[in-house]
């Protein structure tokens, strides 16, 4: 091919990017990738009513977000521009003429009302509707005549015989073109329609594979046709299966699946996403889950895409995200993390100041292990940032009112402040625990239940010596005699805990 791999992307621009065309998305860029080729962005907006350059630009921030480039098309130029379809209603015109000159496309005066009739006319008779050719012949004076009243819809006309396609995913399939009825091609504003536009657009922009859902079947034979009809060489086609819901049905918000906005606000990391969907109908030679996409790069080919649908699981986005969120690099998830902690008034600032810096990444490391969305963090991690602990759940201030807690704490308050301030690190913290848990003698979990409660609200967390080691002596003592108050308080029949 003289041009090489020549692949594309053409979102209609209706919003946020969601699971199943970001997967197009990725199968399109590594199949470029893999063989050297080009990637295009074009935007497919003439079924979309005064699509705002916003939307467009919103499938460009998501791309981008998500790290996938593109060579060529909307927003990067090219050689075959515009890549925006609505600037491209001049081309679309021009190939309608061309085709009603030689006779295989008409002028179509039908008005809505009459094609719904004829419509539901084959329907009582029990037949698919399609239709009926009423001005498959009309003569030029006809034509003038009708012009008066009316614009008229530029009609395709569907030659007999039948239209093979043969596969790159699904294999040969071969459509009898006599269930399909004359189409439009130009409706009578003058806009494309989109089997029309695709093929234009596809032939003129060098395509040379096209890689997209198997829901474009059905409109197939109607772009091979047109492609013939032009004189046009026709790109190879792959389809690859649907994503389905566990339930098998067309995915949906409903099976957990969201757009892309809301993964970026939940806090999933884009390459997470990126190796989960690429799962999703393809598998490599020799069963990995976590591969980056240069390795999924090196080793893509279309002959590894199921035929089958894949199933979405939202469980194992999150496993493929937590994973990711493990194997960060602690400065980029710090980077990552900063804004679910912009509540408690840490922001990019805070970074510049060293210490602080240093104190935030320990905590994200510390906790990085136990989440699955970057928007845990702020529940994970909150009593690092608070002045005060409140403690609210009853499953946990019972651990407060354990005739234990009152010794627990007084133990921990004695011993700890002891500690020399400079040597308070991770060894000494894990001494002075044990120190407590011996002085005490009920048991470790007895002992430092209580400890963790009044220091951080929570029976659950990081180990306890970590969380002392970056809250510090002085706040780790204050809250443990904040706590031990509380209950002495209570003992004295204050209200309190
Ligand atoms: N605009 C169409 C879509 O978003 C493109 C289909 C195609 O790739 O031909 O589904």
């Amino acid at each position: 091919m003289a041009e090489g791999v020549r692949v594309r992307f053409a979102p209609a621009p209706t919003g946020h990017l969601h699971i199943g065309n970001i997967r197009t998305y990725l199968f399109n860029w590594l199949f470029a990738r893999h063989h050297k080729g080009k990637m295009i962005l074009r935007i497919e907006d003439t079924d979309v009513a005064r699509a705002a350059e916003r939307a467009c630009e919103t499938v460009v921030d998501d791309l981008r977000w998500l790290g996938l480039d593109w060579d060529e098309g909307y927003g990067v130029g090219g050689l075959y521009g515009p890549y925006r379809q609505s600037e491209r209603l001049d081309i679309y015109r021009k190939y309608a003429k061309a085709l009603i000159s030689e006779g295989k496309a008409y002028f179509c005066f039908c008005s809505k009302e009459e094609l719904e009739e004829e419509r539901k006319a084959y329907l009582a008779k029990g037949k698919m509707p399609r239709y009926s050719g009423k001005c498959q012949n009309l003569s030029q004076d006809d034509i003038k005549r009708l012009s008066k009243d009316r614009v008229p819809a530029v009609r395709f006309r569907v030659p007999a015989g039948t239209i093979t396609l043969s596969d790159m995913v699904k294999g040969r399939i071969t459509f009898d073109s006599s269930v399909i009825g004359d189409f439009v091609i130009l409706r009578s504003d003058g806009s494309p329609t989109y089997n029309f536009a695709v093929v234009i657009d596809d032939a003129e922009m060098k395509i040379s594979h096209i890689i997209r859902g198997d829901e474009h079947i059905s409109n197939t034979p109607r772009q091979i046709m047109i492609y013939q009809a032009l004189g046009f060489s026709i790109p190879k086609l792959g389809h690859v299966a649907m994503i389905l819901g566990q339930d098998k049905t067309k995915l949906s918000k409903r099976h957990g699946a969201m757009s892309l906005s809301c993964y970026k606000k939940a806090g999933y990391l884009p390459d997470a996403i990126l190796n989960h969907l690429v799962f999703l109908g393809w598998t490599p030679e020799h069963t990995r889950e976590i591969m980056s996409l240069k390795e999924i790069q090196d080793e893509f080919s279309l002959d590894r895409i199921s035929r089958s649908p894949s199933i979405f699981d939202p469980k194992k986005l999150d496993w493929f995200n937590s994973q990711y969120i493990r194997m960060s690099d602690p400065d980029r998830l710090l980077d990552k993390a900063l804004p679910y902690l912009g509540k408690f008034g840490i922001n990019e600032d805070s970074l510049l100041i060293d210490e602080e810096r240093e104190r935030l990444k320990k905590i994200v490391l510390l906790i990085k292990d136990s989440v699955s969305k970057l928007s845990e963090i702020p529940e994970e991690t909150f009593f690092f940032f608070v002045d005060e602990i409140k403690v609210c759940d009853k499953s946990v201030i019972k651990w407060l009112k354990n005739a234990t807690a009152g010794p627990a704490l007084a133990g921990f308050i004695q011993v700890f402040s002891h500690i020399n301030i400079t040597r308070f690190n991770s060894e000494e913290i894990n001494v002075g625990l044990k120190k407590v848990i011996d002085d005490l003698g009920i048991g470790a979990r007895k002992t430092l239940m209580p400890i963790r409660v009044a220091l951080t609200g929570r029976t659950k967390g990081p180990e306890l010596h970590a969380i002392i080691d970056i809250l510090g002596k002085e706040k780790s003592i204050r809250r443990a005699e904040t706590a031990l108050s509380g209950i002495r308080g209570n003992l004295d029949g204050a209200t309190g805990l």
